[in-house]
């Protein structure tokens, strides 16, 4: 059975690209949030449009609106979810969800990193038009320009990554982030990682805390 994991962090912690290199080593999905959403919007559709004003303003999407769209892409064997759940309603969601499916989540990853490091590394990034995949102009470039190594899709900065809606994110973070780590760690699910290190210090540190053996009691 596969790997069920969820990843917790700011936005540019690294959830997008430890879920990818999860994703790669389990060989379960990545199931990432902002992606589903963002396909909503460029395809115009009724959720779509309510969505993009949240988006751009940096602010959760309603409950409700997320909690649907995620309904249809959890089957319940395994994922890496990436920036889903974002606060305790949520992830009150996700358990009666996967109960109802007779599973439960492996961890929960908690990626740590300060502010700096999130203007640092949104300011740099670049999406993948075409397939989501991420970079950054600094420390993960494409090998041409603007241009997408795996798909050869266009490169774009995302619109949420300018300075005052990433500040904005940030809070909206804050506020969230809290109720969500002492629900998870209450639970014995939590797994916390230093996440201002290159990606794959992170990822061997986080296998490294996977395969350690449960506390036994
Ligand atoms: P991300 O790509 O994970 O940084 O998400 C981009 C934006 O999508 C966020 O700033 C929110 O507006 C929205 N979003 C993504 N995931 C969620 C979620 N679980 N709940 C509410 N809004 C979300």
């Amino acid at each position: 059975m596969g790997m069920r994991l969820v990843l917790v962090g700011a936005p540019g912690s690294g959830k997008g690209t430890q879920a990818e290199m999860l994703s790669n080593y389990y060989g379960v999905p990545r199931v990432s949030l902002g992606d589903i959403l963002r396909q909503e919007v460029d395809r115009g559709t009724d959720p779509g449009k309510i969505v993009k004003e949240y988006m751009e303003r940096g602010e959760l999407v309603p409950d409700k609106i997320i909690n649907e769209l995620i309904t249809a892409k959890i089957n319940g064997e395994g994922f890496i979810l990436d920036g889903y759940p974002r606060n305790l309603s949520q992830a009150r969601s996700l358990d009666k969800l996967l109960v109802s499916k007779n599973r439960s989540l492996d961890k929960v990853i908690f990626l740590k990193v300060g502010l700096e490091v999130v203007i640092r590394r949104l300011s740099g990034r670049r999406v993948c038009k075409n397939c989501g995949a991420l970079y950054h102009l600094v420390t993960m470039p494409p090998q041409k320009e603007n241009i997408c190594d795996k798909c050869k899709g266009e490169l774009i900065i995302r619109d949420d990554d300018k300075e005052e809606t990433i500040k904005r994110r940030w809070e909206v973070f804050l506020k969230e982030v809290e109720g969500l780590i002492d629900f998870y760690s209450q639970g014995g699910r939590l797994i916390e990682v230093e996440a201002n290190m290159d990606k794959e210090k992170v990822f061997k540190k986080i296998i490294s805390l996977l395969k350690e053996p449960p506390e036994s009691f």
